[in-house]
């Protein structure tokens, strides 16, 4: 994929208004790969020009034609696959492997299921003496973060195209080549002019431009907690509809009754996976007492599986780096007792940490509340249902989390009773149409399937 330098506006690759560029960096062998430019409130102002003047035709556009025009859209992401895994494993530093197929393989899941929902949903429906109309929002200012560059794209634009909204899309400045190329299959895809429009650049000048930008109406913003709160203020000052998917600190509980060599082993890989920067990581593993330490023994056999460099991915740049180590150098301050892993860089270059598993981690250190993004495990111990359900809800997060237990009954109960917002039984599989998002501090609103679909919209009611 070849960098853009222009941004994706009202149809067509315009210059940026600025001078200034940002450089794109390969995690693994710290290359410049490329520069984008980087956008201004300027930029950020004709993009949305261009998606307000693109609005009404676009709502007013037949849900069963947004619905091809989505339809369209998946089939190019599906036809430019192998380009899309390349492009994320060069920005992100993925496996290619994970990058074929989990980056490139979801996004075109998604945009099929919104394919689906635009074709079916009820945009008008009957309620006693009343019409009751769905109508969008208008126009989306999308921010979203590098972890999952593509998935977290499609999880805004998909659902927001097939409610009628058009968008402007303030992508991360880690990985904005995905970004471009998404654009690209907006126009291959046959969107009209202004219905997607793209700027890249950094988050306090574009991204701060858009979510304050009087001439959007709904912010959809992807991130940390930290800058969530800020979005989420500027917002409410002006009475305007936000969706905050946020951090996390999410329990993977194993009950007594569990097949415990599986629920470590699929609770680690779940880690592991992208380097640990999965906003829902199971990075709190819960194992009763009795069991405590077979389940450590276990989990750093489990992790020594993935070498850096082979099987797991480096950090996305230098300051995740730094933070990640500075996290592991603070759960050995504080008494944890490493098993796996550690601070030291396991090679010259690049930004890799080893895969690390700490155990004698009590509920209340650092390494046990505050999100790490990055792939370390903290083992903990409970000495009853009791208390892993206490610690498991123990932190200002809630947005994924585990259950294992012999049967699926007794692991749903246990679910239940957690204040997170999905919970996967026994290793359940992901699912494209169930919603997604946060409790607490995680976050507001819901991404994904029916309910995501549901953010882009507002309700009208007609009586007759
Ligand atoms: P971040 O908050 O630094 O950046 C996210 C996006 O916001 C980027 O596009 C960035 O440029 C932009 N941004 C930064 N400052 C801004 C500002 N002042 N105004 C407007 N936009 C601004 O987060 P990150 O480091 O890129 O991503 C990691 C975080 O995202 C983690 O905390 C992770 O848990 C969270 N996350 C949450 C989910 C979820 O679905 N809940 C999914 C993925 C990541």
């Amino acid at each position: 994929m070849k960098a853009h330098d222009g941004m994706y506006i009202g149809g067509e690759w315009r210059p940026a208004a600025g001078r200034d560029t940002i450089a794109v960096v390969n995690p693994a062998d710290e290359q410049v790969i490329g520069h984008v430019p980087a956008g201004t409130p300027e930029d950020v102002d004709a993009a949305v020009r261009a998606a307000r003047a693109a609005f009404p035709a676009w709502a007013a556009t037949a849900p069963a034609e947004r619905a091809a025009r989505i339809g369209a859209l998946r089939d190019v992401l599906v036809a430019r696959q192998d380009e899309i895994a390349e492009t994320i494993t060069a920005e992100l530093g993925s496996p290619l492997k994970f990058s074929r197929l989990v980056h490139a393989g979801v996004p075109p899941l998604v945009a099929g299921s919104y394919a689906e929902l635009a074709a079916a949903h009820p945009f008008e429906e009957t309620v006693g003496n009343s019409t009751v109309l769905s109508e969008p929002v208008g126009v989306v200012g999308a921010i979203t973060p590098w972890n999952y560059p593509l998935h977290q794209i499609v999880a805004k634009v998909a659902p927001a195209l097939a409610a009628g909204c058009t968008v402007v899309l303030k992508p991360a400045e880690d990985t904005p080549l995905t970004a471009q190329l998404f654009a690209e299959a907006t126009a291959d895809a046959g969107l009209p002019a202004g219905v997607f429009n793209l700027v890249t650049g950094v988050g306090p000048v574009a991204g701060q431009a858009l979510a304050g930008h009087d001439g959007v109406d709904l912010v959809s913003f992807t991130g940390s907690t930290a800058v969530g709160r800020q979005i989420g203020a500027v917002a409410g000052a002006a009475v305007k509809r936000v969706a905050l998917e946020l951090g996390g600190k999410s329990a993977n509980v194993i009950l007594p009754s569990a097949d415990l060599a599986k629920a470590v082993s699929v609770g680690v890989a779940n880690v592991m996976g992208n380097s640990g920067q999965t906003c829902s990581a199971w990075t709190r593993m819960l194992v009763h007492r009795d069991q405590y330490d077979e389940a450590v023994g276990l989990a750093a056999a489990a992790a020594t599986k993935y070498t850096p460099g082979e099987r797991m991915g480096p950090l996305v740049n230098a300051k995740q780096l730094d933070r990640v180590r500075g996290y592991i150098e603070k759960g050995v301050e504080e008494g944890a007792r490493l098993v796996a892993g550690g601070p030291e860089a396991p090679f010259e270059r690049g930004y890799y940490v080893s895969p690390t598993v700490f155990a004698d981690v009590t509920p209340d250190m650092t390494i046990a509340q505050e999100e790490i993004f990055g792939p370390v495990v903290s083992v903990i111990a409970y000495e009853d249902e009791e208390d892993a359900l206490r610690i498991a809800n123990g932190t200002v997060y809630g947005l994924g989390g585990a259950v294992w237990a012999g049967e699926e009954s007794e692991a749903a109960a246990f679910a239940r009773r957690m204040d997170t917002g999905q919970v996967d039984i026994n290793g359940g599989r992901f699912n494209p149409l169930a919603p997604f998002g946060g409790y607490k501090q995680s976050g507001v609103g819901r991404e994904l399937g029916s309910h995501g679909l549901a953010e882009y919209l507002q309700t009208k009611s007609l009586q007759f």
